[in-house]
């Protein structure tokens, strides 16, 4: 496990050409706006793993033209990591069951995606919530700052 004290935004720049790729061929959009932030101890891995996770499900929640909004910003000493899609929604009787292990409403979903994500949090004593109706969803990750956890 490869822990250093380092910029989100840069992993999230260092995604950047994939994440537009992936909008690209789903006929999507993808916007960033990365805010200033304080480095955190991070393993760049799973960072990586975790916004992809987010963004795919981002993406896999909208119809064609959406735009999946991912955004980095400071909340007193924590660093927040948002994700905002434009899909209908996480109906009320599944919310109890997302994040379950192998959980999934998609004909090919895993349902790990969300588990893997609540695991890399943890990991990084940061939580995740998420706001969602009927205009979309957000998942905000929320990272404390190294010297308050
Ligand atoms: P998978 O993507 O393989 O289905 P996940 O663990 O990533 O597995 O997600 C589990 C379920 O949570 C999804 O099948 C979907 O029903 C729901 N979900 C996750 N993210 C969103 C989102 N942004 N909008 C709507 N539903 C979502
Ligand atoms: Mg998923």
């Amino acid at each position: 496990k490869q822990v250093k004290i380092q910029d989100m935004n840069q992993i999230i720049s260092s995604l950047h050409p994939l994440l537009m790729a992936q909008a690209f061929k789903r006929d999507q959009q993808l916007i960033t706006e990365l805010g200033n932030v304080a480095a955190l101890a991070l393993d760049e891995h799973e960072i990586r793993q975790l916004l992809l996770n987010l963004v795919n499900n981002a993406f896999d929640a909208m119809e064609k033209g959406g735009t999946v909004t991912i955004q980095t910003y400071s909340e007193g000493d924590q660093v927040i990591l948002a994700v905002c899609d434009e899909g209908t929604g996480i109906a009320k009787e599944i919310q109890s069951q997302i994040g379950i292990p192998f959980f999934t409403t998609k004909d090919y979903g895993t349902g790990l995606g969300l588990a893997t994500c609540y695991t890399i949090a943890e990991r990084h004593h940061g939580r995740i919530d998420y706001q969602t109706g009927p205009e979309g969803t957000t998942f905000y990750v929320a990272f404390p700052s190294a010297e308050k956890r």
